[in-house]
C-alpha cells in the first residue's frame, strides 16, 4: 500500500526544519516529488545534494507550482512576504502551512495573501536543535515530539485531517490550540529560557578575560547548557522576540518578579522558602519525564541528533 499522503509537496525554506521535514517524508514516502526554493543558491544546491528535497527552484513562486502542500520554513518575520511572493502560483484546494514558533504575528502576515481557494492552516513542530543550515536536518527530528497546529475560524475540515495524518506519519504527536493561547504557552516553555540563556551567556562575555578562561575550563557546572541554548540562530530569535513581544514581556515580568523573591530568601537565609522552591520544581521535572518529553539519564552535552534539546 502506498504511504503517498500528498502527491506533490513545496518546502519553502531548506534549513533545520525544511530540511528535517524533507528527510521525514523521503523516510515515511509521504510524497511523489519534493520541491524546494531557499534564498541562496548555496543552500538549494546543499539541498539537492544531499536529497532531502526532489527539485530546486529560482523563485518561491515556482516552486508552489502544482504543489499540494506548501510548508513555509522561514524565520518567522519573513512568512507574509514569502506567502505574498507565492500566491499567485498556488493550486486551488492546496494546503498551505507554516512552522514559525509564534502564531498570532505570522497568521496575521500571512492570511492576508492567502487566496480563498486554498487552505492555511497555521502549525509549529515543537522540535528543534540549536544548529541551523541545511546540513543540520535529520529524519528523527519529530519523532515523538509534538505538532501543534492552530486552526483559523472556518477552517476546512478534510484538510485539517489530512495535515494532521501528514505529521504523524513525520513522527509528531498532534494537538489544537488557539493561536494566543499557543503564543502564551511557547512564551513561558521555550522562548523564556532562551532569553535567560542569552543573558547569562551574555553576562559572562562581560567579565574580565581570566575569569571568562575559567568559566570555559570548569563549565560543566551548568553553564554548558545554558551555552548550547545560547548558540541557536540570531535570525530566528531576534524575530520571535518581536513577533511574541507581549506574552513574552508578560513571562518576564513574572520570572523578575519571582527572581527577586529569590533573590531576598537567599539574602535573609530563608531556609525553608529556597527548600520549599526547589522543591516544587523538582516535582515539575518528575512531570516532563513521566509525559514522554525526555529521559531520566544526566544529560551533559545533549547536542546529538538523537537528543534534540532547542525547540524553538
Ligand atoms: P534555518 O535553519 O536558519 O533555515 C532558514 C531557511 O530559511 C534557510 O533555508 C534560509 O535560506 C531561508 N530563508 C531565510 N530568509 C529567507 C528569505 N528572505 N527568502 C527565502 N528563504 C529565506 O531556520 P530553522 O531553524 O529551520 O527555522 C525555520 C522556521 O522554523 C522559523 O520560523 C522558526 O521559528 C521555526 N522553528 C524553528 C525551530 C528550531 O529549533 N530551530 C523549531 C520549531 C520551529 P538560506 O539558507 O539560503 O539563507
Amino acid at each position: 500500500m502506498s504511504s503517498v499522503i500528498f502527491n506533490r509537496i513545496a518546502i519553502i525554506g531548506l534549513g533545520l526544519i525544511g530540511s528535517s521535514i524533507g528527510h521525514a517524508v523521503k523516510r515515511g514516502g509521504l510524497a511523489a516529488h519534493i520541491s524546494g526554493y531557499a534564498r541562496t543558491a548555496e543552500t538549494r544546491t546543499t539541498a539537492l545534494e544531499i536529497g532531502f528535497v526532489d527539485s530546486v527552484h529560482e523563485t518561491a513562486a515556482a516552486a508552489v507550482e502544482n504543489a499540494d502542500l506548501i510548508l513555509i520554513c522561514v524565520p518567522v518575520g519573513i512568512c507574509g512576504q514569502v506567502t505574498q511572493e507565492v500566491a499567485g502560483s498556488l493550486k486551488p484546494g492546496a494546503i498551505i502551512t507554516d512552522v514559525g514558533s509564534v502564531k498570532q504575528a505570522v497568521i496575521s502576515a500571512m492570511s492576508p495573501h492567502v487566496p480563498a481557494n486554498v487552505h492555511f492552516i497555521p502549525g509549529h513542530p515543537i522540535a528543534g536543535t540549536e544548529h541551523s543550515g541545511p546540513t543540520s536536518g535529520f529524519a528523527t527530528l519529530f519523532d515523538n515530539r509534538w505538532c501543534i497546529l492552530t486552526p483559523i475560524a472556518g477552517t476546512d475540515v478534510d484538510a485539517l485531517q489530512k495535515l494532521t495524518d501528514f505529521w504523524q506519519a513525520c513522527g509528531c504527536m498532534v494537538d489544537q490550540m488557539a493561536p494566543d493561547h499557543h503564543d502564551q504557552v511557547l512564551a513561558i516553555t521555550s522562548h523564556l529560557p532562551q532569553l535567560i540563556a542569552y543573558n547569562i551567556v551574555g553576562t559572562v562575555t562581560e567579565l574580565e578575560e581570566d575569569t571568562q578562561s575559567e568559566v570555559t575550563k570548569f563549565s560543566a557546572g551548568g553553564f554548558r547548557d545554558f551555552t548550547r541554548l545560547a548558540a541557536s540562530d540570531p535570525v530566528m530569535w531576534r524575530d520571535i522576540c518581536i513577533a511574541n513581544r507581549d506574552a513574552i514581556l508578560e513571562m518576564l515580568g513574572r520570572f523578575t518578579e519571582d527572581l527577586t523573591a529569590l533573590q531576598r530568601s537567599i539574602r535573609r537565609g530563608d531556609a525553608e522558602s529556597l527548600h520549599s522552591l526547589f522543591s516544587r520544581t523538582r516535582d515539575m521535572r518528575a512531570k516532563i519525564v513521566e509525559a514522554g518529553q525526555e529521559t531520566s539519564e544526566v544529560d551533559f552535552g545533549r547536542h546529538t541528533a538523537d537528543e534534540p534539546g532547542d525547540d524553538g
